[in-house]
């Protein structure tokens, strides 16, 4: 399946599906006539060497540790030296092979490598795969904060393999299904009910199903993105449930003890309540959204992470410390309905608190 992101003057094609890497073969060979180089993760490699190397057989090879502490800026000087020391030119590509962490360190050292070359995107999680791969926002973590210091700057291609899948650890997998159950939940009822029916085969990693659900998830992105590259407006839909799972991610210091995916997971669905409680989406919607998440096997409430604490006090702290808050009035993203989300400012802070009291003594 191919999807197409057509921004004015870079359009670029997104292939998804079991072989799409091979698939992407020709196009590979064009921009990676002039001299390139892979950055990988090194777990991917590991288990995914061989077909990296059947494709791209000769590009060097530059490999960096797994894990989120990859987005500093150590690595950043060290993999953008390494890129120059490999002779990558402008007209050349940076092929980014591994999850999030890969794609936006990479990313990051395409968009300033001699002023900006090309970047080649193989995704190898469902969450880089549905999310963090198209879009073009790249970063490196600091110690004021997470992506704080990135560009925009958009891939020439994303090859979305689907066979990669196979070796993600199950929860990582769950991880990355919080972030298509978003698209669903922010502007598509009808892929909502489909994920309803067909989530199993998704998880399953049944090749049609999978293949669809990340065709339809990028093409909600890219036509999100499209209409809106640098976030001014509709981009922020697509921060459904962040705010609320950024505040839970912050509470547990984000050292492994819940993912993002699994914060937005809990996030989504507290937005859902929220938006129940102000009289936003009907009565009963809440808690027929959090019955999806939760059949899939993601956390839906506070009470679901028990070892993260949740002091209604510093969740608030950290919302108002998230980057989508501006000049002190909490914007929240919000449910009309399931299937469609709404930009909603100047959220009254004391009403959150109380929100977040209730969640709190949620069993
Ligand atoms: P990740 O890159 O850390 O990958 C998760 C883990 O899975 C790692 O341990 C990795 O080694 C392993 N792994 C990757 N592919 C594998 C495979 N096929 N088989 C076995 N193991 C595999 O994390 P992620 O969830 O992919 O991405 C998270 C990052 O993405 C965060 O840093 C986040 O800020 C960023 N992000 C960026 C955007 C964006 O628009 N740029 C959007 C969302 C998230
Ligand atoms: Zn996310």
């Amino acid at each position: 399946t191919d999807v197409s992101v057509d921004l004015p003057g870079r359009e670029y094609l997104v292939r998804i599906g079991p072989g799409a890497l091979e698939a992407c073969r020709p196009e590979l060979r064009r921009l990676t006539a002039k001299p390139s180089a892979i950055v990988a993760d090194e777990a991917v490699l590991a288990q995914h060497e061989d077909a990296l190397r059947k494709v791209l057989p000769e590009l060097p090879l530059i490999t960096v540790p797994s894990g989120e502490a990859t987005k500093s800026w150590q690595s950043y000087a060290d993999v953008s030296e390494k890129l120059l020391e490999a002779g990558v030119e402008r007209g050349g590509s940076v092929v980014a092979f591994g999850g999030g962490v890969t794609g936006d360190l990479a990313g990051f050292c395409a968009a300033t490598l001699r002023r900006g070359c090309r970047l080649v995107m193989l995704p190898t999680t469902l969450l880089s795969q549905v999310d963090s791969s198209v879009g073009g926002k790249t970063a490196i973590n600091t110690a004021s904060g997470k992506n704080l210091v990135g560009a925009f700057h958009q891939p020439s291609l994303v090859a979305i393999d689907t066979s990669f899948l196979s070796t993600l650890p199950k929860r990582e997998l769950l991880a990355g299904y919080a972030e298509v159950i978003k698209y669903g939940a922010l502007g598509d009822p009808q892929f909502l009910s489909w994920l309803g029916e067909r989530g199993d085969a998704v998880l399953a990693l049944e090749p049609a199903a999978l293949t669809e659900a990340i065709a339809v998830s990028c093409r909600a992105k890219a036509a999100i993105v499209t209409e809106d590259e640098t976030e001014r407006g509709r981009r922020a839909l697509l921060n459904l449930g962040h705010t609320f799972g950024h505040a839970i991610e912050a509470e547990g210091q984000y050292d492994g003890r819940i993912l993002h995916g699994e914060g937005v997971a809990i996030g989504m669905v507290m937005a859902a309540r929220f938006s129940e409680r102000e009289g936003h989406l009907s009565p009963g919607e809440a808690e027929r959204f959090e019955a999806l998440v939760a059949r899939s096997g993601l956390p839906t409430r506070l009470a679901d992470v028990p070892d993260i604490p949740a002091d209604p006090g510093r969740l608030l702290l950290h919302m108002r410390q998230d980057k989508k808050v501006d000049s002190g009035a909490m914007t929240l993203i919000l449910l009309k309905r399931l299937g469609e989300a709404f930009v909603a400012k100047d959220q009254d802070e004391a009403r959150i608190l109380d929100f977040l009291g209730e969640e709190a003594q949620l069993p």
